[in-house]
């Protein structure tokens, strides 16, 4: 699950690292009363959305202005203009896909004088198994690029969990970074901050970019995208409660309310499949075969009637699925209870594109006999190579 980084930048305040003073602004009338809160000279007027790369995104609307998802403002006045320009208008990043994102909320911070950007995050390494840090003297880029351009540039360490964060990991980052003194210390004590603040709320993914030195010679966090292990969020209500519906996909929303593994893809064929490693192999065979997937699900080994409609539901409500593909492998699921479930889902939803269904395992003969005599029009398919052939022609009109 993410956060906004003004949500993110809360969390970390608790932990007593080094961010920004701000206020998140929901309505354009708060604009001047937040503005005159933090005092300037500087505001930065920074769009919240779940995406990278506001800085240099563009807004769909002209009058939006080109100046861009993050605006330094001079004055009060000039802070008023560009909340009032950014809110409800739609930015595209790198990061967003041409539709782009609504920006809903702004968040207006005290503006800093930078003197260096550099790069910094933490991540699950899941090789080492371990909390992975990643820094950089290239701050303030996409850090996809500066790994692929100039890789010298990274210096990469994990923490041994068994001794957690220690003085000579606030060391390594310092010296990365070419940090000396007073700001080496800095370094050291934010590497603390930040690992504690990582176990401590689980989450998956930090990223500072930019970490910067301000002309005051203080080290601080400008950006912070954060997030965190779905897993383990029952033991975190107050991150639950930051959860923002409206970045997600509908169709994710929907499926996590019937504890379905769902991700929306950008191909013509709906899967559902039960568990994920046979999901992932359902996805590369279609791939295989010449198509793409619509989306991963993986309805769970008991799967109930209600739940597997639910799968449907959420498949047949996107435009782009031009077929659908059931794969099941009946083990501790019973064949005959997902042909049910088929059936009813299909007789409930209604069914405007082809249907392939591959059923294997226990009750495999009663749960063919059930799509059989159930009057629909369902192609049957006694492989996974048969099954994933059969849709892709379907699909392709063949
Ligand atoms: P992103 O584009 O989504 O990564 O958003 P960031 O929060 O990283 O902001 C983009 C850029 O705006 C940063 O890399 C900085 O160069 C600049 N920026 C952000 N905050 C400040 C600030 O307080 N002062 C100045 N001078 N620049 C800032
Ligand atoms: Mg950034």
């Amino acid at each position: 699950m993410n956060i906004h980084e003004y949500q993110a930048k809360a969390v970390l305040k608790e932990f007593g690292v080094p961010v920004s003073k701000g206020v998140p602004i929901l309505k354009a009338e708060e604009a001047e009363a937040a503005a005159k809160q933090l005092g300037g000279p500087l505001w930065v007027v920074k769009s919240q959305i779940h995406a990278g790369g506001r800085g240099k995104g563009k807004f769909k609307e002209a009058s939006a202005g080109d100046k861009g998802g993050v605006r330094l403002a001079k004055s009060i006045d000039e802070t008023k203009q560009f909340v009032k320009e950014m809110l409800g208008a739609t930015l595209v990043t790198e990061q967003t896909g041409p539709a782009g994102k609504q920006v809903n909320r702004i968040y207006l911070e005290d503006g800093s004088d930078i003197e260096k950007e550099f790069y910094l995050s933490l991540l699950v390494d899941r090789e080492t198994s371990r909390v992975a840090f990643v820094v950089s003297t290239e701050g303030g880029m996409n850090i996809e690029e500066v790994a692929h351009n100039t890789p010298d540039k990274i210096v990469t360490f994990s923490v041994d969990p068994a001794t957690g964060v220690m003085g000579h990991h606030g060391r390594t980052v310092a010296q990365a970074l070419g940090l000396k003194g007073d700001l080496a210390k800095q370094a050291e004590k934010l590497v603390s901050q930040l690992y504690t603040a990582f176990i401590a709320k689980d989450m998956d993914m930090l990223e500072i970019n930019p970490l910067i030195i301000s002309k005051q010679g203080e080290l601080k966090c400008l950006d912070a995208k954060m997030s965190f292990d779905s897993n383990a969020l029952y033991r975190h209500p107050e991150i639950v409660a930051l959860r923002d519906t409206t970045e997600e996909d509908a169709k994710e929303i929907e499926a996590s309310k019937y504890d379905l593994a769902y991700i929306a893809l950008d191909g013509t064929i709906g899967c559902m499949v039960n568990g994920a490693g046979l999901a992932m192999a359902t996805l590369d065979i279609i791939k295989l075969y010449g198509e793409s997937p619509a989306n991963f699900l993986d309805v769970g080994g008991g799967a109930s009637e209600e739940k597997v409609t639910a799968a449907f539901k959420i498949i047949t409500a996107d435009p782009n699925v031009k077929g659908i593909l059931v794969n099941i492998f009946g083990g501790i699921m019973k064949c005959d209870v997902i042909a049910a479930g088929v059936v009813a889902a299909v007789k409930a939803v209604g069914l405007q594109v082809p249907l392939v269904v591959r059923l294997e395992g226990t009750n495999v003969e009663e749960g063919k006999k059930i799509i059989r005599e159930s009057g629909l029009n369902v192609l049957p398919a006694d492989d996974l190579d048969d099954a994933a052939q059969k849709i892709v022609n379907a699909v392709k009109g063949k």
